[in-house]
């Protein structure tokens, strides 16, 4: 996602533009009173209406750009501002869930033969309450910025990474397939568990589990949730600090694979948000 007010260039030929519309309506009307530029008056007359226009015009220009350039900026600091988790500064979850289905998109517009894959992989933090009760809500805090610095990372620069609410990480990997996707997600895995947060004394060491689904064609974004949730549900069954990652394959099976999913959040429905 990028901020739509990107039209400096633009802007600059639409006052451009319109000066010179405004010329024309000074040359037409100084030709209709005169009723011809033969006369030295009227050919005096122009030259002063045109210079006069072209001298007020400028300041005007100069004001309306230094204007549009602030507001350019104030602009971008609050696509930032609107678009980021303010704790972890990656995407919050709105923004990931727009740019993942923008991503999903772009996929069904390919043709069959340049087809790439993708993986999504939901993370959520191991045992994070106990963090908290151990070591405090600030260190909870710090955890959670860990988590999203080593995220952020360890992926590509076009990859999206977000966080979906309280300690539930998602990230988007674009043109990564299965293998590639289990590679990520357990390289993701292992970079978190060698974090560790804490006083000396009580120095705790972070862990996370993954539920992933890797897709090669535009599927809806709340579907593959629902089947990455299911996932990550079966890596915390399984003892937590490790993947689950499944593929998605033909058509007639993604859609009994969807319908068999259950609701995302389910496992854990008082304490989660649905993707809104
Ligand atoms: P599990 O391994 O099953 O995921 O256990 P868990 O303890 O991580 O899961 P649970 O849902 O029981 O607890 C999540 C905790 O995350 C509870 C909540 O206080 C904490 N949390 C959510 N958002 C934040 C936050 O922004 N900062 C901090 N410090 N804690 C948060
Ligand atoms: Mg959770
Ligand atoms: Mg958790």
């Amino acid at each position: 996602m990028k901020p739509t007010i990107d039209t400096l260039r633009q802007f600059c030929l639409e006052l451009l533009g319109l000066t010179a519309t405004m010329a024309g309506v000074v040359v037409i009307a100084t030709f209709t009173y005169f009723g011809s530029f033969a006369s030295p008056v009227a050919q005096g007359s122009l030259a002063f209406c045109l210079l006069l226009l072209f001298a007020t015009a400028l300041p005007m220009q100069i004001y309306a750009v230094t204007r549009i350039v602030r507001l350019r900026g104030e602009n971008r600091r609050l696509f930032e501002f609107a678009t980021r988790d303010g704790l972890t500064q990656v995407l919050n979850r709105t923004a990931f869930k727009r740019s993942a289905e923008m991503a999903i998109a772009r996929m069904s517009q390919r043709r069959a033969s340049d087809l790439e894959p993708a993986t999504l992989l939901i993370l959520d933090a191991d045992h994070f309450k106990r963090i908290n009760d151990r070591l405090g809500h600030h260190t909870g805090d710090e955890a959670l910025t860990l988590i999203a610095e080593t995220l952020r990372r360890s992926v590509r620069k076009d990859d999206l990474v977000g966080r979906l609410g309280g300690e539930e990480f998602a990230v988007l990997l674009r043109n990564a397939g299965y293998e590639e996707g289990r590679i990520v997600a357990e390289r993701l895995r292992t970079a978190i568990n060698r974090l560790e947060v804490g006083p000396r004394e009580r120095r705790t060491r972070l862990s996370v589990s993954l539920g992933g689904i890797s897709f090669r064609s535009a599927v809806a974004f709340n579907a593959l949730y629902k089947i990455a949730d299911a996932n990550l549900y079966k890596a915390k069954e399984g003892g937590r600090n490790r993947t689950a990652l499944t593929q998605l394959g033909a058509l007639a099976q993604t859609r009994a694979t969807i319908a068999a999913a259950p609701e995302a959040g389910a496992r854990s429905a008082p304490k989660r948000l649905p993707v809104a």
